[in-house]
């Protein structure tokens, strides 16, 4: 298993390549970070009040909380307990409906996981039948995400809770909702009924702190309990804790920004439909759009133009896909413009 390799560090342009909040944080967020004090910044943080803060957002009890150094910390917590295999006992499988977040994969070989992954249906809806029929009694993980990366396509929660009921005992299924705020959906109401569910929160998405690294895990404490052993103590910064305080006090910037993000979609997709690309339709803050054979000069021309999209192509089902981030309706005016501008040079 190769490394995961990280798009380069572009910082000169318009970035839609990795699904960030294009318009940044709460200004409030700013103003809370100003006043951290240097005996603030001396000690270990405290994490009491940010996880209140996190539990209220989230309408779940603060025992069920893990506040982590972004979600892709709590993915490898989650990977670690869950699948790395006890000295002399069986390999432990994880389940992987494709296409995914590739973190998925990497953090699994990193545990000592064995990867089962399930190949897409051609329009990318949730392939229940195939991923039910993925779980047997060697599966420890099952990783969904809700909204899906990269096809920002839904699972019905019925998937979810069949799912929950057919894994073997002592598994988890695994929901990452880092895209949640942008769909309105959550699996974390009925949290208590499915006490093998873990669901994954980031407030690097909508809330734009993907610099400060916060995201968290919600679960049952006992479910929960060996990813806790797994997360180093003090992974979350002062500065992080502090933030997502003053970020959850401005539930107006976020609905500022999901309103913006559905402009964006409704954006993309004319322009798309203008263009002749065929798109899915998307419940996140992204859109993959098929460009077929016009894949590279698209993803290179705007590139030249300082405008960076994702070629997806190696992605299973997704040859020939680009993902574009939607967010300021402002830079996805710009991103449409350059879209046309290069595709037009093409034909
Ligand atoms: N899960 C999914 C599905 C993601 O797309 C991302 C971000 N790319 C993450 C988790 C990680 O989020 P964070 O920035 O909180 O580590």
């Amino acid at each position: 298993m190769s490394h995961y390799q990280k798009p380069p560090e572009l910082y000169d342009g318009l970035r839609l390549h990795q699904n960030e909040n294009t318009g940044g944080c709460s200004p409030r967020v700013l103003a809370a970070l100003a006043t951290l004090r240097a005996d603030q910044i001396g000690f270990y943080p405290p994490y009491a009040e940010a996880t209140r803060a996190v539990a209220a957002y989230l309408g779940t009890p603060e025992d069920r909380i893990t506040l982590t150094n972004g979600l892709d910390e709590g993915i490898m917590a989650l990977a670690v307990a869950y699948l790395r295999p006890l000295v002399g006992g069986p390999v432990l499988e994880a389940v992987v409906p494709e296409p995914a977040f590739e973190i998925f994969r990497f953090d699994t070989a990193v545990a000592g996981g064995a990867l089962v992954q399930v190949m897409p249906h051609r329009d990318f809806s949730f392939a229940f039948d195939e991923v039910l029929e993925a779980v047997t009694e060697r599966t420890r993980v099952v990783f969904l995400t809700n909204p899906n990366n990269p096809t920002g396509v839904s699972m019905p929660p019925s998937a979810i809770r069949a799912l929950a009921d057919r894994a073997p005992a002592g598994a988890v299924v695994f929901v990452d909702e880092a895209y949640a705020e942008f769909a309105g959906v959550s699996f974390i109401p009925e949290l208590a009924s499915y006490p093998n569910v873990i669901v994954g929160r980031t407030f690097s998405k909508a809330f734009g702190l993907a610099g400060l690294r916060i995201g968290c895990l919600v679960g049952a404490p006992e479910t929960m309990d060996p990813i806790r052993r797994a997360v180093p103590v003090y992974s979350v910064n002062v500065a992080a804790a502090v933030a997502i305080q003053a970020a959850l006090e401005d539930l107006d910037h976020l609905n500022d920004y999901l309103r913006q993000v559905a402009e964006s979609k409704t954006m993309l997709y004319a322009a798309c439909d203008r263009l002749g690309l065929t798109y899915v339709k998307s419940d996140a803050n992204f859109v993959l759009v098929c460009a077929g054979d016009r894949t590279d000069a698209l993803v290179n021309g705007a590139f030249a133009r300082g405008v960076y999209i994702r070629d997806r192509s190696t992605e299973p089902g997704c040859a020939g896909c680009i993902r574009i981030a939607t967010g300021i309706v402002e830079h996805t005016r710009r991103a449409v413009a350059v879209m046309e501008e290069v595709l037009c040079a093409v034909r």
